[in-house]
C-alpha cells in the first residue's frame, strides 16, 4: 500500500468521528511517529511511497484506538506543554493549556530568590517540572500517589533536567517535615458521578485518580484548605486550578481566619479556572 492509499483510508476513518476536531492533522502526526518523522518532514514524504506491512497494521490500530476514544497524546505518548515536553500515557492526566495558565501566573510572581514550592498531585509533572526548570533556585517538591504515574513523572524531570523532589504519598495522609512558601495544585475536582459520564461517552481517557473529586469534586480543595493552614507560611500563597464553575465553592472553603483568597483568574478562555489563597494568620 502507499503512503497516499493509506493517509486516505486513516483520514476516512477519523472523519466518522464527532469528536476528532482536525482528522488530517492526528493521521499525520500518527504516521510521523511510526515513520520517524517530524510532522513538517512527513510532508516531504512521497505519496508513492510503498509502506511496510508493519508500519500500516500499526496505523490502522492506533486509529481505531483513537477511534474508541484514546487521546491523540497518549498514542504518541508525548505532549508539549509550556515551552517543555512530557512523556504521558494513560496512567497520568493529559496536559492541558489550563495548566500553562496556572504556570505562568506562578512565574509572573517573580519570585527570584530559594522558596519552598510543593505540587500536590503532580502527574506527569506539568507544574513542578515547568516551574523548576524557570526558577531553577526554587526548592520544589512534587506529591502523587500513583506508582504508575511516579515511573512518567521521573522520566520527565530527567528528560528536562531539572531538580525536582518526589514524594510517593498520599495526601490525605502526608505530614511533611517542614513548611512551604507556595503549594501548587491542579487536583482532581470532577464529581464522581460526571467523571462516569465522561468515561462512558470517551470525552476523556484519562485515569478515574486524576479525575474524580469525590461526590461533590470538592474533597482535594478541603484537604488543601485543612494542610495550608497547617503548612503553608505566612504571607504564602495557595494557587490552584479547578473547574469553571466551582468559583463560588473556592471562595466558600477558602475564606477563613486564617486563609484569604486574593482573586480568581479566568483562563484563555474567559472561564473562572485559578483561585489564589493567601496565608493570613
Ligand atoms: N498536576 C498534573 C497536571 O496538571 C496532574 C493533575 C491531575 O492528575 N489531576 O497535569
Amino acid at each position: 500500500m502507499t503512503l497516499g492509499d493509506l493517509n486516505k483510508q486513516l483520514i476516512e476513518i477519523l472523519s466518522t468521528c464527532l469528536f476528532v476536531e482536525s482528522p488530517v492533522t492526528e493521521v499525520r502526526l500518527i504516521l510521523s511517529k511510526l515513520l520517524k518523522k517530524t510532522p513538517s518532514s512527513f510532508l516531504g514524504l512521497s505519496l508513492q511511497m510503498e509502506i511496510d506491512r508493519e508500519v500500516k497494521e500499526a496505523a490502522f490500530q492506533f486509529v481505531n484506538e483513537r477511534k474508541n476514544g484514546r487521546s491523540v497524546a497518549s498514542i504518541l505518548g508525548f505532549r508539549d506543554f509550556y515551552d517543555l515536553q512530557f512523556e504521558v500515557d494513560d496512567n497520568v492526566l493529559i496536559p492541558r493549556p489550563e495548566t500553562e495558565f496556572l504556570v505562568e501566573y506562578v512565574l509572573n510572581l517573580n519570585i527570584d530568590k530559594e522558596i519552598r514550592v510543593l505540587d500536590v498531585g503532580a502527574g506527569s509533572g506539568t507544574i513542578c517540572v515547568t516551574v523548576a526548570k524557570h526558577r531553577p533556585k526554587w526548592n520544589v517538591e512534587a506529591l502523587e500517589v500513583s506508582e504508575k504515574a511516579i515511573n512518567i513523572l521521573k522520566r520527565n524531570v530527567d528528560s528536562n533536567n531539572v531538580n525536582v523532589n518526589i514524594i510517593e504519598k498520599d495526601f490525605f495522609n502526608f505530614e511533611p517535615a517542614h513548611s512551604y512558601d507556595l503549594i501548587l495544585s491542579n487536583p482532581p475536582y470532577i464529581p464522581t458521578e460526571d467523571v462516569m459520564q465522561l468515561l462512558a461517552r470517551h470525552d476523556a481517557d484519562d485515569p478515574m485518580l486524576a479525575l474524580d473529586g469525590g461526590s461533590d469534586g470538592l474533597i482535594f480543595y478541603r484537604e488543601l484548605k485543612e494542610f495550608a493552614e497547617k503548612f503553608l507560611n505566612i504571607g504564602g500563597l495557595l494557587i490552584m486550578e479547578h473547574g469553571f464553575d466551582q468559583k463560588k465553592s473556592m471562595h466558600e472553603i477558602f475564606n477563613s481566619a486564617l486563609l484569604c483568597v486574593v482573586q480568581t483568574l479566568q483562563d484563555y478562555a474567559g472561564l473562572d479556572r485559578v483561585t489564589i489563597v493567601k496565608k493570613i494568620g
